[in-house]
């Protein structure tokens, strides 16, 4: 990418017929199926010989896997070589890690909640200057042309920006949507001259260091309460019947509308993060998983790092800087003195430090203490986007 360029994504609803939809779920099956065979291709080689088995290794069997397993035919080409470009990308960001020294976030096996999209990474013949055969919309900007899937109908509310670059196909809360990624100059955001640094959390939704407490929205909050009533009544409806099935569709409509509420809330978070600070800083999730892991956290782990996605794009396009730092010891640091150990958290909600009796709200404290290891990364890392630091 140029120094005055960044990427936009465009982002279309889908309406595939139902042979398109059943190819598109198959697309999302095969795609996944072939990323966990990978990341057990590579642990066992490493296991059993010492091997490591590089990106470049796997793609290179593309083709005796198409042979042993045909079901992969129905896959594009470029599309079965995304997986194995996404897992390579975790192992290089893992090493890079452990490089800092922090042995974290080694790549998981995807389950199918975790895995919603799948990508053409080629949609432009830049010498031509036209639409390659993936991706290229009809003339009339009805259609899409989707290889392997078909020409599926699609709503192009605005129009494109840019040169397209890649072309995804996402699942998302029960409906499709094609994500274009384009190439368009920079449209940075006059500098604010402030920084925050963020924490999550299960209480609140996230707490600023500039003691700002952002709640979850109610209408989220109801959503879910209404959600496991619903949840119940399926649970004691008998299995097979009618009334059972109709439970069932409401359960799944609740689940998307809460969904959706989510999705536009974390967007609205994040324009309002970005419009306001240059530099943002948040725990890297990766690391956070293994230091504070339980089963709220867990859940909540979705949420926010779809968040945290939505924040690092809005972020690029304005020119601002997303900060991932670890967040080891953050809750019980100091934020005054630096001071760091476990009775300085005195309470879920209070920090008192024993060495120089700073006293202040414990979120406050730790999203603080984020803020300032962002400070310590911000020297020598470069380009905008985000960045994973360890101070
Ligand atoms: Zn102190």
């Amino acid at each position: 990418m140029e120094e005055n360029t960044t990427h936009k994504t465009h982002k279309y609803r889908l309406y595939p017929t139902k042979p398109q939809e059943a190819a598109m779920f198959e697309t999302l099956r095969l795609t996944r199926q072939l990323y966990n065979a990978a990341l057990e291709q590579r642990i066992s080689a490493y296991k059993k010989q010492g091997k490591t088995v590089t990106g470049y290794d796997q793609q290179k069997e593309l083709t005796a896997l198409k042979k042993a397993c045909p079901e992969f035919e129905a896959v594009y080409s470029h599309v079965l070589q995304e997986p194995l470009e996404r897992l390579d990308k975790a192992y290089k960001r893992f090493f890079a890690r452990v490089k800092q020294g922090v042995t974290a976030g080694f790549p998981r096996f995807k389950p199918a909640q975790r895995w919603n999209s799948f990508k053409f990474k080629e949609v432009w013949d830049k010498k031509k200057g036209r639409w390659l055969t993936p991706g290229r919309p009809t003339d009339d900007r009805k259609r899409i042309n989707i290889p392997k899937i078909g020409s599926v109908k699609c709503k192009f509310h605005r129009p494109l920006e840019g040169t397209p670059k890649t072309l995804q196909i996402v699942h998302e809360c029960g409906e499709w949507y094609a994500v274009y990624t384009c190439e368009v100059p920079k449209n940075p955001l006059p500098a604010t001259g402030s920084s925050v640094g963020v924490d999550v959390g299960t209480t609140w939704f996230a707490i600023t260091s500039d003691g700002e407490f952002v709640e979850n929205p109610r209408h989220l909050k109801n959503g879910l309460k209404k959600l496991r009533v619903q949840q119940r009544t399926v649970a004691r409806r008998k299995k097979g019947g009618n009334r059972r099935k109709k439970a069932v569709k409401l359960v799944a409509k609740t689940h998307q509308k809460i969904c959706r509420q989510r999705l536009d809330f974390h967007h609205k978070t994040a324009r309002r993060l970005v419009n306001e600070h240059d530099v943002i800083a948040h725990e890297d999730l990766k690391v956070s998983n293994m230091v504070k892991s339980n089963l709220a956290r867990s859940i909540s782990d979705v949420g926010w790092s779809q968040f945290f996605d939505i924040l690092s794009l809005k972020a690029a396009d304005a020119g601002r800087k997303v900060i991932a730092v670890d967040p080891r010891h953050t809750s019980q640091r100091c934020h005054q003195c630096g001071h760091t150990c476990r009775e300085n958290r005195i309470s879920q909600a209070r920090f008192v430090c024993v060495a120089c009796g700073h006293s202040e709200n414990a979120d406050i404290n730790a999203s603080r203490n984020i803020l300032h290891r962002a400070g310590h990364a911000l020297h020598g890392v470069n380009g905008s986007g985000v960045s994973h630091a360890v101070a």
